[in-house]
């Protein structure tokens, strides 16, 4: 099955699942026209993660890889009013479109936006109160400073999920090795005897291939 197969599967299962959004096609146009890469979420995951965020009945969501804030704007239509995020991005460039696609969709207020190393910037927030939410997708070789940083600012019963876990099955493969795939396996590695945290891989096979989110529940 190709690419396009997969495609053509998520555009079937969103005709029926996702309606037509003018906002979120902005974002995706405006962030083609600003030269960021194509590497959001798909349009099922940002559903998905807004469903979870729902589910959750989350107020306090923390995202680490922001790039122009599509993600983010999937997860803020989840929140109440008096809900917010704060995102984490290192780039001035994408940082600065994901405002102007913030703005655009009427998130301004309710996202901050922090600029700069997230491993720098997760040291400087507070679990107060805890986050009920994170969403971990910035640089893979890093991800397991920013799930034991996750595990710390987020809340008992709350949801940790990291992307890009299944890597097209490469992860497990062990022909394969690139600091990527070696941040996932660094990270199952630590989560084997991980008491604080219950968790499970989900593949989402999709537009943009076969990959998966880890699913972590804090105890
Ligand atoms: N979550 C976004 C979405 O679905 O719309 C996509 C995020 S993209 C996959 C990863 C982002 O992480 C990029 O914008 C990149 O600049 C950012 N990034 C990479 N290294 C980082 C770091 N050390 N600290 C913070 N952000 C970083």
């Amino acid at each position: 099955t190709s690419i396009e197969d997969w495609t053509r599967s998520d555009a079937y299962h969103n005709s029926f699942l996702v309606p037509h959004d003018d906002v979120l096609d902005a974002v995706v146009r405006n962030n083609h026209a600003k030269g960021l890469p194509d590497i959001a979420v798909s349009t099922a995951q940002g559903k998905y993660l807004n469903l979870l965020a729902q589910s959750l009945g989350a107020k306090r969501i923390l995202e680490v890889g922001t790039l122009g804030g599509y993600s983010t704007i999937w997860l803020a239509r989840a929140l109440p009013g008096d809900g917010n995020i704060i995102t984490l991005e290192i780039s001035e460039k994408h940082a600065k479109v994901a405002r102007e696609n913030l703005e655009n969709a009427g998130f301004s207020k309710k996202v901050e936006v922090m600029v700069g190393s997230a491993s720098e910037s997760l040291a400087k927030i507070q679990a107060d109160p805890p986050f009920d939410l994170i969403f971990i997708d910035a640089d893979k070789p890093s991800n397991i400073i920013y799930f034991r940083e996750a595990k710390r600012l987020v809340k008992k019963g709350g949801v940790i999920i990291v992307d890009n876990v299944v890597r097209y099955g490469h992860v497990a493969d062990p022909e394969y090795s690139d600091d990527n795939i070696e941040g996932v396996r660094k990270l199952l590695q630590a989560l084997k005897d991980d008491k604080e945290v219950e968790a499970t891989t989900i593949g989402t096979v999709g537009e943009k291939g076969y990959d998966g989110f880890l699913y972590a529940l804090k105890k």
